[in-house]
């Protein structure tokens, strides 16, 4: 089962044309992938909101779960994520500091909804990997203040091997960070994490439709780690820590 942590619906920028659940379910079905989860794009600034996520998730509700996505900065953050948890089923949170030019350990925009997430027991997923606003030092900093939340660090600090090493080292350091490969530079950053904090934590994204997810999923098949380690990362890791059956 592959289940991928980085899909996009909404207006992109990279891509320039708005992004639908049936674009991302075509490439999922190209690339073997059974489920995904969908996060708002966030390169123009406007997410969709609780309310439209669910709708995209919802033209293939046993394939597509959704995230909530919030800019740090916007005075309605606070509770458009709220919202989105509570009526709209949203499954967590994804914060792309860079975007927002906000950084990641913000105490004034950030933490609030980290706490937050506390409350509503959901994971908040990171953009990492640039500075200055999104280093795994920065991330690792939320974790470490927010021992109770899940705090995925997706793109495992990216295409730097300073910060490929940091964020594992932050990982090793904080329990409660998952680790996620999207983007990673190469195969061998996966297979010394596993080295270092083992295969539970790593989860597998391939940042659908922008990307193609093979080479993404070829990175994780290619690293010097056991078949089992493998479909922890491709898809076990984050239907467990959905409580998602796989
Ligand atoms: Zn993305």
């Amino acid at each position: 089962m592959i289940f991928d942590c980085h899909a996009h619906v909404g207006y992109s920028k990279f891509a320039d044309r708005l992004i639908t659940a049936e674009l991302v379910l075509e490439i999922m079905d190209k690339s073997g992938i059974d489920k995904a989860l969908l996060l708002p794009t966030a390169s123009t600034g406007k997410y969709y909101n609780g309310e439209q996520m669910l709708a995209e998730a919802n033209k293939a509700p046993d394939r597509l779960i959704p995230f909530a996505g919030v800019n740090p900065k916007d005075k309605n953050a606070l509770n458009d994520f709220e919202e989105a948890v509570t009526e709209y089923g949203a499954r967590g949170l994804k914060i792309h500091p860079v975007y927002a030019a906000c950084a990641a350990d913000d105490e004034h925009y950030v933490y609030p909804l980290v706490a937050m997430a506390e409350a509503l027991g959901v994971p908040v997923m990171f953009h990492s990997g640039d500075a200055p606003y999104a280093t795994p030092w920065q991330i690792g900093l939320v974790a470490m203040d927010f021992p109770g939340v899940t705090i995925i660090m997706e793109h495992m600090g990216f295409d730097a091997m300073v910060f490929t090493s940091a964020a594992i080292k932050m990982a090793r350091k904080c329990p409660n960070i998952i680790l996620g490969t999207t983007g990673v530079m190469y195969e061998f950053p996966i297979t010394a994490a596993v080295n270092s904090i083992g295969a539970d934590r790593i989860i597998y994204g391939g940042e659908l439709p922008m990307n193609n997810p093979i080479h993404e999923i070829l990175k994780v098949r290619c690293a010097q780690i056991s078949k089992t380690a493998q479909e922890k990362i491709l898809g076990k890791n984050l239907a467990r820590l959905l409580s998602i059956q796989d």
